[in-house]
């Protein structure tokens, strides 16, 4: 579903990729983790081209991302991205949020997609909040209606770039499990997440990242148990 082949990328001389590899399955849950600045975010913003890359290729769903002819938003229909900071429209109620991006890209009759919307929060646990303002939501709710409002795409892969560091710890839970419910569910997913826990229970294989490189890449029992890098072993005592 996702194939990064040789990709490098720079900052002006800020190597932030360094010779990435990576392959993800139409299914697979990949957890990206490592030290901070080490290019994570860079990572995953490739996927969707919220970052163009300096060489090499990466391809999503059989489709070359990283040629500059792609449609951007065709393919931002099929790549679903969750933030830090979920960023929903604050001017716009929840299930306009939620929405907006089925009526005005792909042109869904309103009915249709309120509908869909509606489905989407009873998803996520916030159908009850369909015509509330993101501000009166805690921040778990706003992430859980973000995670929503990427699935209304009707998305192949989601993307999450540590979706729950912006949250208090009480609200951490409710967003894992929407997510590892997606995850279930079968869709393909890369997540940049310092949620060991969640790594250990969803991911598929985790990826370890330090200084733009991918240098670690095992399934979740393996890296949690056996990390062979020494700064690896260096992060995990810090995380766990
Ligand atoms: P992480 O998500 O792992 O913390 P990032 O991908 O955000 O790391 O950043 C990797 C490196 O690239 C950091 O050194 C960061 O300061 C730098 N960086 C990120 N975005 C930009 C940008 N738009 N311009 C210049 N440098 C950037
Ligand atoms: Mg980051």
């Amino acid at each position: 579903m996702i194939r990064f082949v040789n990709v490098h990328k720079w900052f002006h001389k800020l190597h932030v990729l360094n010779e990435v590899n990576l392959q993800v399955q139409a299914g697979e849950v990949v957890v990206v983790c490592g030290p901070s600045g080490s290019g994570k975010s860079t990572l995953i913003r490739t996927v969707n081209q919220l970052e163009p890359i300096s060489s090499g290729e990466i391809w999503v769903n059989g489709v070359n991302v990283s040629d500059p002819k792609t449609n951007l938003n065709a393919l931002r229909a099929e790549v679903g991205f969750v933030f830090q900071h979920f960023n929903l429209y604050p001017h716009l109620s929840v299930l306009d949020n939620i929405t907006l991006a089925p009526v005005q890209v792909k042109k869904m009759d309103r009915a249709a997609a309120n509908k869909l919307g509606v489905q989407l929060l009873e998803r996520v646990g916030l159908a009850h909040k369909q015509d509330t303002f993101p501000a009166q939501l805690s921040g778990g709710q706003q992430q859980r209606v973000a995670i929503a409002r990427g699935l209304a795409m009707q998305p192949k892969v989601m993307l999450f770039d540590e979706p729950t560091s912006a949250l208090d710890p009480e609200m951490i839970g409710e967003v894992l499990k929407v997510m590892k419910d997606l995850a279930e569910s079968g869709m393909t997913m890369m997540v940049v997440t310092h949620e060991m826990g969640f790594a250990r229970e969803v991911a598929d294989r985790v990826v370890f990242v330090d200084h733009g490189q991918i240098i670690e890449e095992a399934p979740p029992g393996e890296f949690f148990t056996r990390p062979q890098h020494e700064r690896a072993k260096q992060f995990l005592k810090q995380v766990l």
